[in-house]
């Protein structure tokens, strides 16, 4: 494949458009490049090659004019600045000083380490010269690519008449029909050549990790800094599964994150484990905290072991695994040498699934808050880190990386293996392979703390751009009920002025970022020094209507309210609360983006304050609840909406139900079993208390499992069957704004959606 015109060569030289001997010679170069099919881009002043090598991190090579005159304007860059600036960024691409033989000998030795050769404009030949350049650029291009992906690439130009598996061979099966056509076309033709499955010799197996395949997996431990890389094509729900069925077996203990991902509960069915759980804390804001410091004392996890019902034997038994969601949903990560620390002696294996920040290992901000940190004590635990590369790196859908740590209880890698191919199809997709090779290509060197670091600046310039705006609406003489913007959920520290030593300390300093005990912004109790962090490129940002206390307002706005308005103007936000939401910045963010998130957020506020009629702002659910919604303004809606959340308390609420868990009556494994027999009976959710619960049910916001399969609701956990009612009733009330619940069964009575829960049979 030819791909040599998709990468630029960057011309730095002053002179190009001169009318001199020197002038004349650098537009012949850039001729004769054009003349090869090179892209060429050409910058005539220092500053302006700043510019595009920031904008052009692609380049295939870069031509720089050694004589280059600083300007004052420019702050008097030099040639050997933009090496600097060059090699920062990416330490291999070729770079060539456009000079004169005579004035090699002013050229210092820190400029001639680091550039790859010379152009000797007034000798050499534009031909030569052009030449020259090429091979360089397809040396450094092919240097580029990643082992699998490089493979992948290689065996799709080499063979074109496949006799194995998938049957549309190469997607030439689709072309035989009118929708198969449309879609060859629509992914393309090497898209559906690259699609091999397996019989694939060349490219080695995922499942024996061998040949390229595994070449791509040991360069993704080195850079992930694991000892034993596996690449998963089901998502982090495979590989948490993998994790725990390569470590738990029926009957063991194991300690879990309440606030985990469904995939780890499947994987507490699957294993028969009896779980036990650390309880993450809430704020007022219903934002959910990190687990509470104190449940990481080894007296509380024995305390919790010995008041386990499902536990029999002694309290001080050991644990087999512990998982713990690093980061949370909400962006908070811990230091995980903390829990480490706090975990060593209680657990045998220890988990964090980091499904949402892969990156964490690539940026300074975030030293010592991933599992895959550095250790230097035989004595620690082994430890897993699972990742969703697509999530929050580049990659394909389903692309997730599985990281071990080897320490005391090392995994062996053949037993483990066993355990990898149970969630790995015989077919796995090479796409997503390749991705994954990709991935970690992006990430190596100096352009992951890079890519990282954009992310973290577009997402500080956001973070300030809003308090900048509360403050410059506080200024304006407003009447009384216009004097409302959005509020980040973020330290008090970040101000809206622009503060170059502050925006460097924020990138730079995680201090920044802890959430301190003695601090309110952050609203949670039982914290320690050091413990927590937020992460910067996760942006919760608060919606009117609760008080710094915890008290519902007189007024307020409820955040679905305001997605379904940023949903509709195409903006899509990760996760919706009742007054709070959430906004991620990842790797593919583009400068200003965050600039129309603004916009609308503006647009939202001037119709909230206008009271505009739905029939404009929501056409759709006005055209489809006429009667419930008709006539009504935005202000309306939402102060009817933030009236009933009000009266039923809805942050009170929502702490209680995460305050306390319900009774523990059988392992998930036992309730699952029952489920699958038969012997279940769907309860509606009024009569749910003192009934044991066949499957887990999930309300989101905010996603935490209210009840887990096998346990029980009494007069102690009356809130979660209450919280269940609520959301229930507000579905009614507000149709087009349901509540989304994992686990509940929805029948319409007279009108009313009515939540079913399956449990087990009396
Ligand atoms: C999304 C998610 C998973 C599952 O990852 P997939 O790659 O979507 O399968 C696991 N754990 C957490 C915490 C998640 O958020």
């Amino acid at each position: 494949m030819d791909y040599l015109e998709e990468f630029p060569v960057l011309f730095i030289d002053d002179e190009l458009h001169s009318d001199t001997a020197e002038g004349r010679a650098s537009r012949e170069i850039v001729k004769e490049l054009k003349e090869e099919d090179f892209p060429v881009i050409e910058a005539l002043t220092a500053r302006d090659g700043v510019h595009a090598i920031l904008s052009h991190p692609h380049v295939c090579c870069v031509i720089i004019d050694w004589d280059l005159t600083p300007e004052p304007a420019d702050g008097m860059l030099t040639a050997a600045d933009l090496i600097t600036l060059i090699r920062e960024r990416n330490p291999k691409v070729p770079i060539f000083l456009n000079t004169e033989k005579l004035a090699i000998s002013a050229i210092p030795l820190s400029v001639i380490s680091r550039i790859d050769g010379y152009i000797w404009k007034l000798e050499d030949t534009p031909a030569f010269i052009a030449g020259h350049v090429k091979r360089a650029a397809k040396n450094y291009l092919s240097d580029v690519l990643p082992p699998f992906f490089r493979g992948l690439m290689d065996y799709v130009e080499d063979y074109r008449y496949s006799w194995h598996t998938p049957g549309h061979m190469g997607g030439v099966a689709f072309l035989k029909n009118a929708a198969g056509r449309i879609f060859y076309k629509f992914f393309g033709e090497n898209t559906l050549r690259a699609d091999l499955s397996v019989s694939v010799p060349e490219l080695g197996s995922l499942l024996e990790h061998s040949g390229v395949v595994g070449e791509a997996e040991r360069k993704a431990a080195e850079v992930f800094g694991a000892d034993r890389t596996y690449f998963v094509t089901g998502g982090t729900s495979a590989a948490n599964k993998i994790v725990w069925l390569g470590t738990v077996t029926p009957g063991d203990l194991v300690l879990v994150d309440r606030n985990c991902h469904a995939s780890v509960m499947h994987a507490i069915i699957m294993t028969g484990a009896i779980p036990v759980y650390l309880i993450p804390a809430r704020n007022d804001y219903g934002i959910i905290g990190p687990i509470r410091s104190s449940e990481f004392r080894p007296e509380v996890i024995a305390e919790k072991i010995r008041r386990c019902p499902l536990v029999e034997g002694p309290a001080s038994q050991p644990v087999r695994l512990a998982t713990i969601t690093n980061s949370t949903y909400d962006g908070i990560c811990y230091s995980t040498g903390w829990i480490e620390e706090r975990l060593r002696d209680v657990v045998a294996y220890l988990h964090f699934d980091e499904a949402w920040s892969a990156y964490a290992r690539f940026h300074p901000l975030y030293a010592g808050r991933f599992g895959m940190r550095r250790s230097t004590d035989p004595a620690d635990p082994t430890v897993f880190a699972t990742q969703s590369t697509h999530k929050v790196l580049a990659a394909f859908s389903q692309g997730s990386m599985l990281h071990v740590r080897q320490g005391r209880g090392a995994v062996d890698h053949a037993r483990f293996n066993e355990a990898f191919m149970m969630f790995t199809s015989t077919s796995p997709q090479y796409t997503i392979i390749a991705s994954l090779d990709v991935a970690t290509k992006m990430m190596s060197g100096h352009s992951g703390k890079f890519l990282v670091e954009e992310a973290l600046e577009e997402a500080i310039v956001f973070r300030k751009k809003m308090v900048a705006v509360a403050e410059e609406i506080r200024m304006n003489p407003l009447p009384d009920e216009k004097y409302w913007w959005f509020t980040v959920w973020q330290p008090d520290c970040i101000m809206g002025q622009e503060t170059e030593t502050n925006d460097h300390l924020l990138q730079e300093d995680a201090g920044c970022w802890l959430l301190n005990p003695d601090e309110a912004w952050h609203g949670f109790d039982g914290i320690e020094e050091r413990y927590a962090m937020l992460d910067p490129v996760k942006v919760t940002i608060l919606t009117p209507g609760v008080g710094v206390g915890g008290g519902m307002e007189e007024r307020g706005i409820p955040a679905a309210i305001v997605t379904k308005y940023l949903r509709e103007s195409g903006i899509v936000v990760e996760k919706t609360g009742y007054y709070s939401f959430l906004v991620l910045f990842t790797l593919g963010i583009t400068k200003g983006k965050s600039g129309t998130l603004l916009a609308e957020l503006f647009r939202f506020k001037a119709l909230y304050d206008g009271n505009s009629p739905l029939e404009e702002v929501f056409p759709d659910l006005v055209r489809r609840y006429p009667a419930r919604y008709g006539g009504l303004g935005l202000a309306e809606i939402c102060g009817e909406m933030h009236e009933f959340l009000r009266s039923e308390s809805i942050t009170e609420v929502v702490r209680n139900v995460y305050s306390r868990l319900p009774e523990q009556v059988m392992t998930p494994a036992e309730a699952y079993l029952r489920l699958v027999r038969g012997e279940v009976t769907q309860v509606p959710v009024s009569s749910l208390e003192g009934r044991t619960v066949a499957v887990m049910v999930v309300p989101y916001p905010p996603g935490i499992p209210v009840i887990m399969p096998g346990e029980r609701c009494g007069p102690e956990t009356r809130a979660i069957v209450d919280y269940l009612g609520i959301l229930q009733e507000f579905d009614t009330r507000f149709p087009g704004f349901e509540s989304e619940v994992h686990g509940v069964d929805v029948v319409m009575e007279d009108g009313q959606r009515v939540y079913y829960v399956y449990c087990v049979a009396e």
